[in-house]
Order: C-alpha cells, then structure tokens, then sequence
C-alpha cells in the first residue's frame, strides 16, 4: 500500500496536454490523468480485471447494491455495485476519483514564442487554397523541463499501480498526448513495485480484447552515437534536412514550410530531435514487407477513416548521457488481426529495425546505425500479464 507519490519527471521529448480546449498556456492535468487511465485499464485488462470503455457506456455507482453486497472485499463490493477496476481508481458518474493529482510548475515552452516547425513528409496535397506541404509539426508551445508530480491518496487509494504505469511510460512510452508523433516522453526514477499485480485472479484472461490490452503491446528502444567530425550530421536527418532548408527534395516549399534552421539548431542544443517522421514515414510508404493485405498500413498507422485504432508509435530522438536514444511501440490488437498475420508483421517490424534500408532513409548520408537495445513482445498463444510485465522491469519482482 502506497499513499503518497512525489517524483520529478524530466522531459526528454516535448509534453503536449492540450486539454478540453486545446490550449498550451499551461500543463493540463486532465491530460496526464486520460494517459494515466488510459494505461490503467490496459494493464487491468491484461491482468484479468475489468475496465469499462469510458467513451462507450462509463460505469455508475449503484449506492443500494453497494450497500447490500455482500462481496468480502472492497474491490468486490465495488464491483458488484456497477464500477469497474478501472473506474474504482479514476471514477465515474456517482464515485470520485481514489487520488488527487497536481503538477507544478508547467516546465517552459520548447520554442518560446517562435512559430511551429513543420517536418515535412515530401508529400504534397492539393487544397483549395492551392498546394500544401504534408507533414508534422513540432509544436513551439509544448512543454520542457522538470515537472514535479504529487499524487496524494484520498480515500486510501493504493498508487502502486500509478508509479508502475509512470514506471512503464518511462521506460516504454510517452506521456500526454500526440505519443504518435514523438511527443511525451519522461525520465523519471522509480523502481515499481508489482506486488499489486498479485490482487489480480492467477487464470490469464483470453486475448479477445478489442480494446486495449497491454499484452497486445511490442515495445522497443534503439541507442545510437553521434559520428564523430561532423557537427552538422543531425541536418542530414531527413525531414529535418528539408526544414532546415525551407525546400522539399524538388526545391518547392510549399506552405506551410519554412526555413526553421534556428529553431531546429535550438533543439538539438536540448537534445531533442524530431526523427519520428522520418522512421514513420519509411515504415507507412518505403518498407517492402510483403505481408496480406489484409493487415492494412492504413490501420495501424492510423487514418481518418480508420476506427480500429491500432496504432504504431515512434518517439524522437533524445539526448541521454551523452548517446541518442528513441523508442517505437504499439499496440497491435490479436482479436483485430488474424493471428498469425500479427505475429509475423510483428517478426518484420522486428527485423527491419535490424536493416540498413530504414536507418539509411532516416539518417541518409551520416550513414547511422541505430542499435536495438529492448525489444518485448507476446504472440498471440501466449496470455501471462504477470510475467509479461514482470519481464518488462526485467524480472523485477
Ligand atoms: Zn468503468
């Protein structure tokens, strides 16, 4: 049982938590709250407990069945009285959250008051106001710096489960949103303890889930060292490359890009750099991984027409001691794909980080080869949430 958590967390990519409104004056906690649920139910789902889908039909508290039950434990109670594991922790209609969470201070902004940088993808699109660069934009208002985190138990509210996700988001993934395209990811030191998991019933629940479940997550994490003798190896980077010069590769610039030289320059003084579209834009458009159609790219690197929602997540670079690290992750549903499709598309990705087709699109002539350093995924045969996320803090216990 744990009541209290105070931890710093240290930006290493940009946060974005643009709230209800959407504004970036400040860090909205409503955001960190979604991408803590959010994991939440994940792993819940993967353990074998019960998380509702909020955006469908979210839980209500039914105060006379909780009142009558005559379940032994709380979570039971709790249970039987209409909230799931997942609403029990973060609340619903008639049950309020178990903790209480404040950040301070809001970190600074990663461009101070420039404009926002667009990575182009050297596609154009046609539009009625004539053409148009594709690409992705680093947002001048997103967040750097340190964050302090206090979380503080209510109604005694075990927050072991929220170190271990801020644990995994650590290690693994991105906090906050736009984690698609390179936002979110922190540094913080916590050492989880997974005792909690133990709650959770010892049969593996089937991977049927069509939500997610952390069991249908890969996870992978890349190091690579800056060459030596050639200061400017990062404007080879592609996409970065075009917006340090303002020209797509047929000398066009088409809004909205522009010469971002400086700001890019200010960024990789910070240790950031945004190599996520190009490592997204080889994988969607480049790779030659001759796999059934069936298992569309559409799908998993999401499209507006997509509802799935099946997603690969690629992180930017950062600077940590001195090397560059990235992470690429995501979440590939067994109960979506036919099985044996999934594995085997999972087996490719696995393998096309290990080729130099993908690293000489992205780091073209400074001839980089990022090293796999972490790699963890489950086939679709095999259920144990304890040991996947036991092996995942390296057996930590
Ligand atoms: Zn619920």
């Amino acid at each position: 049982m744990t009541d209290e958590l105070s931890i710093t967390l240290k930006t290493l990519t940009p946060l974005w938590t643009g709230g209800v409104d959407q504004s970036a004056d400040r860090l909205h906690e409503t955001g960190l709250l979604g991408s803590l649920r959010w994991w939440y139910e994940a792993l819940v789902r993967g353990l074998g407990g019960y998380a509702c889908d909020p955006t469908e039909h979210a839980c209500q508290f039914d105060e006379e069945k909780y009142r009558k039950s005559k379940a032994t434990n709380e979570r039971d109670r709790l249970r039987e009285a209409g909230v799931c594991d997942g609403c029990q922790l973060f609340g619903c209609t008639g049950w309020t959250r178990k903790f209480r969470l404040s950040v301070s201070p809001d970190g600074q902004k990663l461009l101070g008051d420039q404009q926002n940088v667009l990575i182009p993808s050297g596609r154009k699109h046609q539009t009625r106001r004539g053409e148009r660069a594709g690409g992705w934009f680093v947002f001048s208002e997103s967040r750097i710096g340190e964050i302090a985190f206090e979380l503080t138990s209510l109604r005694d509210a075990d927050l072991r489960p929220i170190h271990t996700i801020l644990a995994l988001i650590s290690r693994y993934a991105s906090l906050g949103a736009k984690g698609a395209s390179g936002y979110g990811v922190i540094q913080a030191d916590i050492k989880p303890d997974l005792a909690w998991i133990q709650g959770f019933g010892n049969q593996p629940p089937a991977r049927n889930s069509t939500l997610p479940d952390f069991r249908d997550f890969f996870f992978a994490r890349f190091k690579f060292q800056e060459p030596t003798g050639n200061t400017n190896w990062w404007q080879n980077i592609n996409g970065i490359r075009q917006a340090v010069n303002g020209q797509l590769d047929d000398h066009s610039s088409p809004n909205p890009l522009r010469q971002a030289k400086k700001e890019l320059e200010q960024m990789k003084q910070q240790g950031i750099l945004p190599i996520a579209p190009a490592i997204r834009n080889w994988l969607r458009y480049h790779w030659q991984h001759n796999l059934n159609p069936n298992l569309a790219l559409d799908d998993i690197f999401g499209d507006a027409r997509s509802a799935i929602g099946s997603k690969i997540l690629v992180s930017y670079a950062y600077c940590v001691n001195s090397a560059w690290e990235f992470r690429i992750w995501g979440w590939l549903p067994c109960s979506i794909f036919n099985q044996n499709n999934r594995d085997t598309f999972l087996q490719s990705l696995c393998a096309a980080f290990g080729q130099n087709a993908l690293w000489k699109f992205v780091f073209g002539e400074s001839q980089i080869t990022p090293t796999l350093t972490e790699w963890h995924a489950l086939t679709c045969d095999q259920t144990d949430g304890k040991a996947y996320l036991n092996a995942l803090f390296g057996g930590a216990k």
